[in-house]
């Protein structure tokens, strides 16, 4: 290799993976499980690229299809706030379901530029037609989580992280954890477990300040981590700055989340997610008894549908 080539080399590995082009290994996913009856399930939708381009991508279309077919059967979108705090801002009738954007590929969230210098969201983005499906179906709600690793650009576009970090904190959605260079845990030391996800908590706080205190759901890179009482225990303790780092985890598997299990450190960090390049809302609509409360509290002191989930 040249020497220039070698700068070139160099240069890139520095700037990280172009946007669009998959670094990661695929999440781990099985076949989904047999969706389980009950109900206290919600579901937690995981996307990667709203494009056509990679293996884990879902077009424009499709995502925009999945809004309407979610909001047309009742599901009411939440954050990982609504699970600290109670789920307080669900209306009776409806359910939770929460939507997921790992990795911070520019197709979640992508700004053109006008003729005249002016920035707009593009529409086919994630962020866009989420903006512009939630203004027009106010009964859906609003927010959605996105997984930020440090291994490429955030988004894509260098010159506004800031301006889409705090865009998103702004309109209600929730900047989430997805390590500092997206290596597995699986495979990873423990020790170096604290430095990946606090390494990318130290990251977004040079973007949005003080407003870090609401990232402190993290989805662990590759879809899964290891076992045990004494995973849970270290990955409870990891915080930054008084934040938990992984007060709530999301891992892959295909299944749908459950209230009840976030009462346990265990469940707390494993919570399930369903990758929407591998499954569909109708199959998902093929479950009966989600969470759904018909009855709304009569006033402050009724007991709230669902108790807060403790962080630590
Ligand atoms: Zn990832």
């Amino acid at each position: 290799m040249t020497s220039f080539a070698c700068l070139l080399a160099a240069l890139a590995a520095l700037a990280g993976t172009p946007p669009g082009v998959y670094s990661c290994e695929p999440p781990d996913t099985p076949p989904p499980p047999p969706l389980p009856e009950g109900s206290d399930r919600f579901p937690v939708l995981c996307y990667h690229s709203i494009d056509t381009g990679g293996e884990l991508s879902v077009s424009a279309r499709r995502f925009r299809n999945d809004l309407e077919q979610l909001e047309s059967e009742g599901f009411f979108l939440i954050t990982p706030e609504d699970l600290s705090n109670g789920l307080v801002r669900l209306p009776a009738g409806r359910s939770p379901v929460m939507i997921t954007f790992d990795d911070g590929w520019q197709s979640q969230f992508n700004y053109l530029r006008r003729p005249d210098g002016s920035l707009e969201i593009d529409p086919r983005c994630a962020v866009g037609i989420l903006e512009e499906f939630c203004d027009s179906h106010p009964d859906f709600g609003r927010g959605a989580v996105f997984f930020i690793s440090f291994d490429k650009i955030p988004f894509g576009q260098q010159e506004y992280i800031e301006q889409k970090f705090n865009f998103l904190l702004d309109r209600g959605y929730c900047i989430g954890n997805h390590s500092a260079r997206h290596r597995s845990f699986m495979g990873m030391g423990a020790d170096s477990w604290g430095p990946a996800l606090t390494g990318a908590q130290e990251a977004v706080k040079k973007y949005v300040g003080i407003r870090l205190g609401g990232m402190y759901a993290a989805a662990w890179p590759g879809g899964m981590i290891p076992e045990g009482a004494r995973v849970d225990e270290r990955l409870s303790t990891i915080s930054f700055e008084g934040i938990p780092s992984a007060g709530l985890g999301f891992v892959v598997d295909g299944a749908l989340a459950d209230l009840g299990s976030l009462r346990s450190a265990s469940g707390r960090l494993r919570i399930s997610r369903m990758d929407m390049a591998l499954s569909s809302v109708t199959r998902l609509l093929g479950h009966r008894g989600f969470y759904r409360p018909e009855t709304w509290r009569e006033d402050l002191h009724s007991p709230m549908p669902f108790s807060a989930v403790p962080l630590d």
